[in-house]
């Protein structure tokens, strides 16, 4: 009986979610399976292309017009079925094609890549060969990394039928090893040669009583053994040439934890935290998929609920998954993880080397770490038994991914929630508007934590007008109330925070004559000042050029930065409190691996007594000893044309504000501000989550904007303007023909940022309530924009975008 295997293979701009049929050739019979990946041939050229196997089905007549599977690319499957059901879901709801879904699922050691090579054909001359090919045959073939002229010629070759392009897969996940080393031979027959030798060898004695020790047939790192018999590897290699034991490559995993942690115990719930532990773990018990909204001031313990809930699951013979925002910004909440629950943990996130990132993987898949904390991407972990999921910092946009697959990790949650038959837990200060309502409709339970742990009081928050700052003192970026406070806590010896909304936000150069700004050459953004590089750099695609000196526009010399950036900000700081410990975190001063922790851990060691950064120093801090927050322009984000706007900046106010006062001393805020009346800044100042979620939500009704409504946004670019323009044009004629009239159709229009990387961006967006022609519609303009993206044309639908930017 032949088989026949279903594959979803990878050809880049011929994608369908259609399984194709490939024939499972005799000596492959027993290896193929469901969930692996594969390399088949496709198409008319037979080029090799990898995919993943989705079905296996007997038949009893083999038609052999089907072409075989070419080769295995794993030893077992790499999807389990739940992850495979998981692609299928993904795939429908956010618009990206099934093979995109299965590779952001896989840790990226585990995703195969085609290279394109070109081949010289018969009909290639020796000087053709030369010109083209100086390194040898085949060459790589990434048109992005070749210039122009050479790009042409092999164009040219190509349709002269001089070379061709093919297909060549990789797939470089690879296990580290190291050398092990296990007897060769019987303990009785050790022991005898170990008193032959004992006298004119004692080193090889040594080694041979420890062989005796050994477990047969378990290899151990030859470092291990090394150690422990006290003899050197010259030792154990002479042992080798005796053929008193064998060495053999011994699997390790790469260990990413350098930092020991220290273990802790479950703290004594108070009431309101009993109670949300109860209710969770009830669900647990249960094995009742419910989703929770565990909405508690910041400093109220939230992470306590949520370390005895996974302690619950965890006795029940089930496993957690622990979704952080972003983890090099959250060292305390992972170390507190490990601290509660050892060995048990594994850690994924992007700053681990590929290699790390797999071994963890793969000790999750196995079964062997049982605890899975991690950003965005873990919500893929192959965790097997879910008993609960959690979900730190609901609100946060890193949550959503803005590149295909499009997807929010709280919605793939909750999907796994329901396969797992377990409860979910967002947890959050300031959940987002979507989870409030959904709670306030009963589709969440919510769950209240209103007071910080033992009673400690909410920070008291003060709001500084700079417009009248800015009269009394002509320049600076501290108001004199905040020096005070700043001065006040260096007196005490207490510690402070104090953020700068965004990186050198509005540190551009503008000339004071003309207003000229000097901006990007590729993207349609003003550059920002560096002064660490003395550079101008565009934070959108990197372009880096001299500062100027005079205006290019008018001549003026009176061109300079304007605004301030965090490395200002310190300098300044220095001069006011020359003796002040100042500790900057940026995206400049934690560039390298490690840097976050470092950072941390010094300021909680008291090595500063100032911790000055971005938005980065707002979430998860919890040091004891700071007593001060202040915020130097609460501003920025609002003014984006963006409707989160102002539920962004509520978030982050309260938020950073929550950093202050968290243990026995009181906590005090400063928020500088040009707009102190705004309802946002003023219930940030008064830390009611609720209020504003009410105003808010009346804002959003309004606007017609979600929760009261769906939102798709669609965008089309190019380098051509004309191009990009013409495609949206055409895709909302479709959308106008499609859908009903109720849909609001919002464009086409440029981007708020209309060109970055020398591309132009046109974008639609839909609001609906229901659309039923929504989804097909949406699928045509999806297929359709595969062809024109040979040419450089990319449209991409993102359901319920971050933003309308
Ligand atoms: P949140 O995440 O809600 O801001 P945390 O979980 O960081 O709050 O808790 C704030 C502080 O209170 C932490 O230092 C934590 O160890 C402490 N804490 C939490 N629960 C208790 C408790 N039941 N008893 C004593 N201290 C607690
Ligand atoms: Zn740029
Ligand atoms: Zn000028």
């Amino acid at each position: 009986m032949a088989q026949i295997g279903q594959i979803i293979v990878d050809v880049p701009t011929m994608q369908t979610n259609e399984p194709y049929s490939y024939a499972i050739p005799a000596e492959l019979e027993n290896q193929v399976q469901v969930g692996m990946r594969v390399t088949v041939p496709f198409g008319r050229g037979h080029r090799v292309v990898s995919g993943v196997v989705v079905g296996l089905s007997d038949v009893t007549t083999y038609d052999g017009k089907l072409k075989p599977i070419q080769s295995v690319l794993d030893l077992a499957p790499v999807l389990n079925d739940e992850l495979q059901q998981l692609a299928a879901w993904l795939a429908d709801t956010t618009y990206a094609f099934r093979i995109t879904c299965i590779q952001t699922m896989l840790p990226n050691l585990l995703k195969a890549q085609t290279e394109r090579q070109i081949q010289p054909t018969e009909a290639l001359t020796d000087q053709e060969m030369a010109i083209y090919f100086p390194e040898g045959a085949p060459r790589a073939f990434d048109a992005s990394k070749l210039d122009d002229t050479t790009l042409a010629g092999l164009l040219r070759l190509q349709r002269a039928g001089k070379v061709e392009v093919t297909y060549q897969v990789t797939s470089k996940a690879a296990a580290k090893t190291t050398t092990g080393i296990k007897p060769a031979l019987p303990v009785a027959k050790l022991q005898e040669i170990q008193a032959e030798v004992a006298q004119r060898a004692p080193k090889q004695a040594d080694l041979l009583a420890y062989l005796q020790t050994m477990t047969p047939d378990k290899l151990v790192a030859q470092s291990q053994v090394s150690h422990a018999a006290d003899v050197s590897t010259a030792v154990i290699a002479t042992a080798a040439e005796k053929g008193w034991l064998t060495k053999q490559p011994l699997e390790v995993y790469r260990d990413p934890f350098h930092q020991p942690v220290k273990p802790t115990q479950p703290l004594q719930l108070n009431p309101e935290q009993q109670t949300a532990v109860t209710a969770i773990t009830q669900a647990v018990d249960a094995q009742k998929t419910e989703n929770f909204l565990v909405e508690g001031v910041t400093g109220s313990g939230k992470t306590e609920v949520y370390l005895q809930s996974i302690a619950i699951a965890l006795q029940q013979g089930r496993t957690a998954l622990m979704l952080v925002p972003e983890i090099a910004l959250t060292p305390q909440m992972v170390n507190r993880v490990k601290g509660r629950f050892g060995q048990r943990v594994a850690v994924l996130h992007s700053g681990l080397s590929k290699g790390e990132q797999y071994d963890e993987w793969r000790r999750i898949d196995r079964g062997e770490a049982t605890v899975v904390v991690g950003a965005r991407s873990a919500v893929f972990a192959p965790v097997k038994n879910l008993g609960i999921i959690i979900m730190d910092e609901e609100h946060e946009s890193s949550y959503k991914q803005d590149e295909n697959p499009r997807y929010h990790a709280r919605d793939v949650a909750i999907w796994r929630g329901k396969y797992n038959q377990c409860p979910v837990v967002l947890g959050s200060a300031t959940p987002s508007l979507e989870t409030r309502a959904r709670a306030a409709k009963g589709v969440y339970t919510r769950l209240v934590l209103a007071k910080r742990v033992n009673d400690h009081p909410l920070p008291t928050v003060h709001i500084v007008d700079m417009r009248e700052e800015v009269k009394q003192r002509a320049d600076g970026d501290f108001s004199e109330p905040l020096l005070t406070a700043i001065q006040a806590r260096l007196d005490r010896q207490e510690q402070m925070v104090l953020m700068l909304n965004r990186r050198g936000y509005s540190s551009f150069v503008m000339c004071r004559d003309c207003g000229f700004v000097l901006k990007c050459p590729n993207c349609d953004i003003s550059l920002t000042l560096h002064m660490d590089t003395h550079t101008m750099k565009c934070h959108y695609c990197g372009h880096e050029e001299a500062i100027p000196h005079v205006c290019p526009n008018c001549h003026s010399r009176k061109i300079r930065y304007y605004g301030t950036g965090t490395q200002k900000v310190e300098t300044a700081l220095q001069k006011e409190f020359p003796t002040a410990r100042i500790l900057r975190m940026d995206v400049d001063s934690t560039r390298r691996k490690g840097a976050h922790e470092k950072i941390l851990r010094q300021f909680g060691q008291h090595q500063a007594d100032i911790l000055l950064g971005t938005q980065m120093i707002a979430k998860g801090l919890d040091f004891p000893n700071v007593t001060l927050v202040g915020v130097l322009n609460a501003d920025t984000a609002l003014g984006l044309p963006d409707f989160r706007a102002s539920e962004r900046t509520f978030q982050l106010l309260t938020q950073v504000s929550g950093r202050a006062g968290r243990a026995e001393k009181p906590g005090e805020v400063f928020i500088q501000t040009f707009n102190p009346d705004h309802y946002a800044i003023e219930l940030a100042q008064q830390q009611d989550y609720e209020r504003f979620f009410v105003t808010e939500m009346h804002m959003r009704h309004q606007g017609n904007y979600p929760p009261y409504y769906f939102a798709v946004q669609l965008t089309a670019s190019h380098e051509d303007e004309a191009t990009a323009a013409k495609a949206m044009y055409q895709i909302v004629g479709a959308l106008k023909k499609g859908l009903s009239p109720d849909a609001i159709i919002l464009g086409p229009t440029p981007k708020a940022i209309a060109r970055v990387k020398r591309k132009y961006y046109y974008q639609v967006v839909i609001k609906y309530k229901r659309e039923p022609q929504l989804k097909p519609v949406l699928e045509q303009i999806r297929q359709a924009a595969q062809i024109p993206a040979r040419h450089g044309l990319a449209v991409t639908i993102d359901s319920e975008p971050m933003n309308f930017m």
